[in-house]
């Protein structure tokens, strides 16, 4: 049976054998923060920087951003906080700067791709991001999202390392990039595997479409192949892979994910304890097992059932 979370005190995420697996938060604003420390976040693992750009019709300034990360940084003394630039398109259109006219927006010029064709805004945000960390005494590790290619992978860290970033990595969330996690993984510091994505682009169903909701299932077989790949990448080349899809928040899932290689779980607050406490009833073999089962399935339903025998073992 599983621990009582609510009651159970807070612990830094660990496996029964002592396998530190970080537990870190998904963030969507600054204010978040003080409730994500209350419930056991060991750090960012997720910063969606959009709520600066979403409720405006131009770009936020270099002021503007410099004050909300240095808000966020400063909760988090000593701690890992990942940024993700700006990712804009499909289910976070931007006026300013998507075409509203694309007939596939979610296939489009999107993530790394529009902030490439409007580089000032990702210059700026690197500046402030700069800025911010040089004020504070966090850990400060800035991604991408929507790398599809190393050739995105290099022109990202290359050019956050310009503006002085030490911690550079990229979001895997488009099959491409999980297939070539080995050799992004020579140049990025680390990968954060986005399963919200990488979930729809792998079975190929819009995420926000009920008519195929079914298919949107981290579970399947598919995307836990794809994210053994990342998993294997990082280990062979010493990189971290943390995890900020919506998987993570899900407590057999996480055993699954940690099992496929992933070394940090992020989610929203609220499920740390859950995971936490599940987490702690398993060795990191017993995962590896458990993801083996889970990773032999047809389907996610089946790959779901597989984990939950094998974990009960
Ligand atoms: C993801 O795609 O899993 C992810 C974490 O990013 P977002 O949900 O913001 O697209
Ligand atoms: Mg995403």
């Amino acid at each position: 049976a599983r621990a009582s979370a609510a009651s159970a005190p807070i612990t830094d995420g660990a496996l029964a054998d002592g396998t530190s697996i970080p537990l870190l938060a998904n963030l969507g604003n600054p204010e978040g923060a003080a409730d994500a420390v209350a419930l056991g976040a060991e750090g960012v693992g997720l910063f969606r920087t959009e709520f600066l750009f979403l409720s405006s019709n131009q770009a936020p300034t270099v002021e503007q951003q410099r004050e909300a990360y240095t808000k966020l940084l400063a909760a988090f003394p000593g701690k890992k906080v990942v940024v993700r630039v700006l990712d804009a398109g499909a289910d976070k259109p931007l006026a300013f700067l998507n075409d509203a006219h694309e007939e596939n927006p979610a296939l489009g010029l999107r993530g790394i791709r529009a902030l490439r064709a409007s580089e000032d805004i990702l210059r700026e945000q690197l500046t402030a991001l700069a800025e911010a960390d040089a004020a504070t005494d966090a850990d400060l590790w800035v991604m991408a999202p929507m790398v599809a290619t190393v050739e995105e992978t290099n022109y990202f860290t290359a050019l956050a390392r310009d503006y002085g970033i030490k911690t550079a990595g990229v979001m895997v969330e488009v099959p491409s990039s999980a297939l070539l996690a080995d050799r992004i993984l020579v140049d990025a510091d680390f990968a954060s595997i986005g399963t919200n994505d990488l979930t729809q682009y792998t079975l190929a169903a819009d995420r926000l479409l009920g008519s195929v909701a079914s298919f949107q299932d981290p579970w399947h077989p598919a995307v836990l192949r794809l994210i053994r790949e990342v998993g294997d990448a990082g280990r062979a080349n010493g990189k971290p892979v943390g995890i900020c899809g919506e998987a993570a928040a899900d407590p057999l899932l996480a055993v699954v994910l940690v099992g496929l290689g992933a070394t940090s779980l992020s989610m929203a607050p609220t499920a740390l304890a859950d995971v936490r406490a599940t987490l702690l009833q398993h060795t990191i073999a017993e995962a590896r097992d458990i993801a083996t089962a889970a990773l032999a399935a047809n389907s996610a339903a089946s790959a779901r059932s597989a984990a939950q025998q094998a974990a009960t073992r």
